[in-house]
């Protein structure tokens, strides 16, 4: 059984948090130190440590997450210049919540995808 991380909490209301979406497969909320003009965290409400424990039960809730990451993009006024989206799995890949979640940045230009 993984272990619980802050973002559940997050997904049960129980900590405060920017919540800007949420339905029966997934939740969006602001990141708490954002890196652009607009950052948004997009989970699944289920936890799932990393990538590599996606199984194939998952794709309705990871494609949920694109298609709400579409509609806050269009929210925030940010879809016509356009955004990355990005996931990021274990230490190599920089992960620091081990519950996986797309980061949706945008609202400046950000410039070519940069690999440490
Ligand atoms: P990652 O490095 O991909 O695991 O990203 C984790 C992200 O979670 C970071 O951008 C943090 O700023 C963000 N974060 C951590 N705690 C919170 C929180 N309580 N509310 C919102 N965002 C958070």
């Amino acid at each position: 059984m993984a272990e619980e991380t802050i973002f559940s909490k997050i997904i049960r209301k129980e900590i405060p948090a920017d919540v800007l979406y949420q339905d029966e497969l997934v939740t969006a909320f602001r990141d708490i130190n954002p890196r652009a003009p607009v950052h948004i965290l997009v989970v699944p409400n289920k936890l799932i440590p990393t990538t590599n424990d996606v199984v194939a039960d998952d794709e309705l809730a990871l494609g949920r997450m694109i298609t709400v990451a579409k509609k806050l993009a269009a929210d925030e006024g940010i879809a016509e210049d356009g955004y990355r989206i990005i996931m990021n799995c274990n230490q190599h890949g920089g992960q620091e919540v081990y519950h996986i979640h797309m980061h949706l940045v945008g609202g400046r230009a950000l410039g070519p995808m940069v690999i440490g």
